[in-house]
């Protein structure tokens, strides 16, 4: 009987096979819910510069360098070669060429020859995913998953699966991790002799392993290029070009540049961390610091760190957190530039470009710099001398504490707090509530990445733009924290080359570009800073001892300062770049230099000074005050006493009883207004204040081991503001009427005596006893 192929049976067949499709693409679906695909892949942390090269890496957790190559790292060449080689089909199949397929099949049961060929590009990367022995039910688990992966993929992403997990030989996984350690570049910049060098290595990586069997590889190399060649995939030329290049790879090591920054950035997680910082810039940097210490070591100083912000990109350029990250006996791997430490002075130039914008001061304003006390706060200069009257000027550029401490009580630490807070100080926000006067003069916590950050808006128009570690921050948020006008102040006091502070034996002046820098010491000696800026750079340095320890060598103005003009030397060496312009909300008036206030006609000696119109102090100068004194000149007289005829006016320059007392204790004549009066009736009325605290004539037991301070304390008459208290005739305090003062007596008898402002006193006299209580 003849077998007839009808209409019917091949309508059945369809029907039969369709059916098997529907229910293979069922069970397909079925076991993609149970057995998802593992695609988790864990890659190598790389840390990257401003132009893409890699310049630090991390093992994973495997301890295999496996980078991610990412998709556009992936050159046509590189796509084009491997494709060729490994999976001509790969664009067109569906995860598993089923040609091969049959093909295997059929040699493997006819010759029984090992399986070989069949695998396609996905049927790799599901073998690498899930690693298994070769036999006929991992060769189906492949397929499977392959077609999981063709799925759930892109074919461009597969081929990146790929290219990421293929294993190069050792611990080397993926052509990112290749192309770095074997010739030192990035995967997109492989020429096709390197491609096809790196690609039949996954085939035999223990017999061809670069650097020890390069004749070998070549051999192989050239072997798949003529197949190229035959097949059509290269012009003659490219071939012919690919077969002359020499092989003279080797295993490299993966650079590990820029040690602190990449850890601290690492922990924010990622496998790729592409960072602003310029190499050049970075190694050079590294080098001076690690030659500026190894001399330093011999002063016992040996730690110093440094950041560079960019101004104008407001990119941070360099990082260099230690003197050596392999340093292990000073503690080469502690991050200086992140650490918390004591800032000295270097917050001064913000407190007083503050006092600028609310109008409380300009640069020639005049304060006195003499002891004061805040409630048993007595601040000392760094020389431990007082210098009298100095201008704002003068105090900044020679950093004198006296002056800032009286700004600062004058702003409100509170406002200071805040703009600190606003750049992003965070143990300064952390610890706002603890913070007083001290912390103008260091007493509180910040980092070197702070402060280079703080002082880089000084270079941008009081601007604060937070620096840019990685190239994705780009989200420049800037906010005021100065005005131009203040700003441009502090730039001028700031870039004086005749300063004190200024580094002895500094002999590549000419070559040295403009700087505006402030330096700062802590308490013990233990931190030495200098921050300097110009339009093109902010460097923030740092020297010092992670230890800890102080060294009485150690200053910003010693230790730091040499350093960072070294750098400005080398970094911006020769720059013709103009400095900063007086903005438009900056003027310039004249002022008496005695008080920097307006002259009035009695002022004789005058200046020039810049001021914020509408916004500086604008008071008349009112260091002349006209007095009726006797014609001796001996008794002065006020309104009520004043006799009818016989009395002369004569006018005197005001010396505040402050500054009057370190006039004598300087041995410096000045003017005095002559004693009131003594039989005027004012006086005797019971105006003058009335010493509450301590009592008068009463006796004080003070305990020898602690000694508690007594209360100064008085009443006074409602025209009063402001009262002048001595001990023992000596000037001792200024404050407010009604404000308590704090003081601790000598043994035995001790005179006491308030003064108001209208020139009226009281004289009280208690006696102390120092006793073991
Ligand atoms: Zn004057
Ligand atoms: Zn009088």
């Amino acid at each position: 009987m003849k077998f007839r192929i009808t209409k019917r049976h091949i309508l059945k067949f369809f029907k039969r096979l369709g059916a098997v499709v529907v229910g293979l693409i069922l069970l397909f679906f079925l076991l993609n819910w149970f057995f998802p695909l593992p695609d988790y892949v864990e890659y190598s942390t790389i840390v990257t510069d401003n132009k893409g090269e890699v310049i630090n890496a991390y093992l994973t957790s495997d301890q295999k360098w496996r980078m991610k190559t990412e998709l556009e790292e992936i050159s046509p060449l590189l796509r084009k070669t491997i494709i060729a080689k490994e999976d001509k089909y790969f664009y067109s199949h569906p995860g598993v060429n089923p040609f091969a397929v049959t093909r295997a099949f059929f040699k493997n049961l006819f010759r029984m020859k090992r399986t070989s060929g069949a695998s396609t590009i996905t049927m790799q990367v599901a073998r690498a995913l899930e690693p298994r022995k070769r036999n006929i039910i991992s060769k189906t688990i492949e397929m499977f998953r392959a077609f999981q992966l063709e799925l759930k993929y892109s074919k461009d992403e597969i081929l990146q699966l790929y290219l990421n997990l293929v294993p190069y030989g050792g611990n080397i996984e993926g052509v990112k991790s290749a192309s770095q350690l074997y010739f030192k570049k990035n995967p997109d910049h492989l020429s096709l002799a390197e491609i096809t060098a790196l690609s039949i290595i996954p085939n035999r990586p223990s017999s061809l392993v670069m650097g020890k069997n390069n004749d070998r590889i070549v051999e192989e190399r050239n072997r798949w290029l003529k197949k190229f060649a035959a097949d059509k995939v290269f012009s003659e030329k490219e071939i012919e070009d690919a077969l002359a290049e020499p092989l003279t790879a080797n295993r490299g090591v993966v650079p590990h540049y820029l040690p602190h920054l990449s850890y601290k950035l690492k922990r924010n997680g990622g496998d790729l961390i592409s960072t602003n910082i310029d190499l050049n810039t970075q190694l050079k940097t590294e080098k001076m610091v690690e030659d500026y210490i190894r001399a330093q070591r011999l002063r016992n100083i040996k730690n110093a760190a440094i950041v560079i912000i960019d101004n104008k990109t407001h990119k941070v350029i360099t990082y260099v957190g230690s003197s050596g990250f392999k340093d292990t006996v000073d503690g080469g791997q502690v991050n200086g530039a992140n650490a918390v430490r004591q800032p000295g002075s270097t917050l001064k130039p913000l407190l007083y470009a503050l006092c600028f914008d609310e109008g409380l001061l300009t640069p020639k304003a005049v304060l006195s710099d003499v002891a004061v006390n805040y409630q048993g706060y007595a601040p000392e200069n760094y020389d431990e001398k007082f210098n009298g009257y100095v201008s704002v000027e003068y105090a900044l550029e020679h950093s004198l504490n006296i002056p800032a401490v009286k700004s600062l009580k004058l702003l409100g630490h509170e406002k200071l707090i805040r703009k600190l807070v606003q750049c992003n100080f965070r143990q300064i926000q952390k610890d706002q509530k603890k913070l007083g006067l001290s912390m103008i003069l260091g007493g509180c916590g910040t980092t070197l990445e702070e402060l280079t950050a703080l002082f880089s808006s000084f270079a941008n128009n009081g601007k604060y733009i937070p620096p840019a570690y990685l190239q994705g921050d780009t989200n420049y948020h800037s906010s005021e924290v100065i005005s131009p006008a203040a700003n441009y102040m502090i730039n001028e006091i700031l870039s004086k080359v005749n300063r004190p502070d200024f580094p002895l034996n500094w002999s590549a002046t000419e070559r040295m570009p403009k700087i505006a820098w402030k330096t700062g010491t802590s308490y013990g000696r233990r931190d030495a800073w200098s921050i300097g800026y110009n339009k093109n750079y902010t460097v923030g340095v740092w020297v010092g001892n992670f230890s800890g320890i102080g060294v009485a060598d150690l200053s910003g103005a010693n230790v730091a300062t040499p350093l960072l003009f070294k750098i400005f030397n080398t970094i911006d060496y020769d720059s013709d770049e103009e400095w900063f312009t007086q903005p438009d909300d900056c003027d310039i008036r004249q002022v008496c230099s005695e008080t920097g206030m307006i002259p009035s006609e009695h002022c004789s000696s005058i200046t020039t000074d810049y001021f914020i119109p509408l916004i500086s102090p604008n008071q008349v100068c009112n260091n002349w005050q006209e007095v009726m004194v006797s014609p001796d000149e001996k008794i002065s007289y006020c309104k009520s006493c004043a006799p009818a005829s016989g009395y002369k006016k004569k006018w005197y320059k005001i010396t505040e009883p402050d500054m009057q007392s370190w006039f004598e204790d300087n041995r410096i004549t000045y003017q005095k207004i002559p004693p009131h009066n003594a039989d005027c009736e004012l006086i005797f009325k019971g105006n003058a204040p009335f010493i509450t605290s301590p009592a008068n004539g009463t006796e004080y037991l003070i305990n020898k081991k602690s000694p508690d301070p007594l209360q100064l304390v008085c009443k006074t008459a409602s025209d009063v503001s402001k009262v002048y208290w001595y001990i023992n005739n000596k000037f001792y305090k200024t404050s407010n009427a009604g404000e308590k003062q704090f003081f601790v007596p000598d043994e035995g008898p001790v005179k006491i005596s308030c003064t108001d402002d209208k020139g009226r006193n009281r004289d009280i006299k208690i006696t102390v006893k120092y006793v073991n209580l």
